[in-house]
């Protein structure tokens, strides 16, 4: 489903992506480990165009997201074009850039009415189904600030899901959370990656990996050092640099 081929990107000096190459297939959850400033969540953004790359290439089902190929160039799409190729791609945030003055369900349904035309009432029902099913059916009124930073995060994945994305990108969803909160989101991934969506999932939840991942990557310094089954990689690391990083959960 995802196929990223050699991504470099550069912010002015600084080589942050050194030639990403990942590939993701239909129903696939992998996790993304890596410490801070490895570029993990620059490499999320090149996936749906919120952030360019300079080099190489990254297609979701078929599509380079904010490219379309004429004739032989690989040209820049319209706005319109780009939002109707980024409805592929959900994503989920750290803070969870809920709208404040909207309801909850408000906020689900913003992008689907909003942004794709799909008729109010029918939005309605189908956020209120997802609502239920991150268990926040009874919250559909509440404005995020009557919901606990746990149930916010609920909301904005049920938000991602509403536009009825092949590919979900978790950007550490659990990391802006009180510890005793994280349990519950991670509860609501996990529901959603046993029933089969794909998934793209940077965060430091090793307990996630382990038990919710078909792979494990581990980036540093722009580049995967090491990747595959979690038990591999979480339990017999090869490569010193992720030996390093996993020293420090343990
Ligand atoms: P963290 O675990 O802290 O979230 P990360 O692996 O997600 O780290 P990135 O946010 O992708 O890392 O950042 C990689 C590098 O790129 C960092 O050195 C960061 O300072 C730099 N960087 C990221 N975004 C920008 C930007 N918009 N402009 C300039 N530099 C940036
Ligand atoms: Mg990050």
């Amino acid at each position: 489903l995802v196929q990223a081929v050699d991504v470099h990107k550069h912010f002015g000096a600084q080589h942050v992506l050194r030639g990403i190459d990942l590939e993701v297939r239909a129903g696939e959850v992998v996790v993304i480990l890596g410490p801070s400033g490895s570029g993990k969540s620059t490499f999320l953004r090149c996936i749906n165009h919120l952030e360019t790359m300079d080099r190489g290439h990254i297609q979701v089902g078929g599509e380079q997201i904010g490219y379309a190929l004429h004739g032989e160039r690989l040209l820049r799409v319209s706005g319109r074009e780009l939002a109707r190729q980024r409805r592929r791609v959900g994503m989920v945030f750290q803070q969870f850039n809920l709208y404040p003055h909207m309801t909850a369900l408000e906020n689900v349904i913003e992008a689907p009415v909003g942004v794709h035309g799909v008729p109010r009432e029918q939005a309605r029902r189908q956020g209120l189904a997802l609502l239920e099913r991150v268990g926040l059916r009874d919250k559909a009124d509440a404005f995020p600030a009557q919901l606990s930073g746990g149930q916010q995060q609920r909301v904005a994945i049920a938000r991602a899901l509403a536009i009825e994305p092949e590919l979900i990108l978790f950007d550490e969803p659990t990391s802006a959370l009180d510890p005793e909160l994280v349990g519950e989101v991670l509860a609501t991934m996990r529901a959603l990656a046993d029933q089969g969506l794909t998934m793209i999932v940077v965060t430091h939840e090793i307990g996630f990996a382990r038990e919710a991942a078909d792979r494990v990557v581990f980036m540093d310094g722009g580049v995967v050092v090491e990747s595959g089954p979690p038990d591999e990689v979480l339990g017999r690391p090869r490569h010193p640099r992720t030996q390093a990083f996993l020293s420090r959960f343990i």
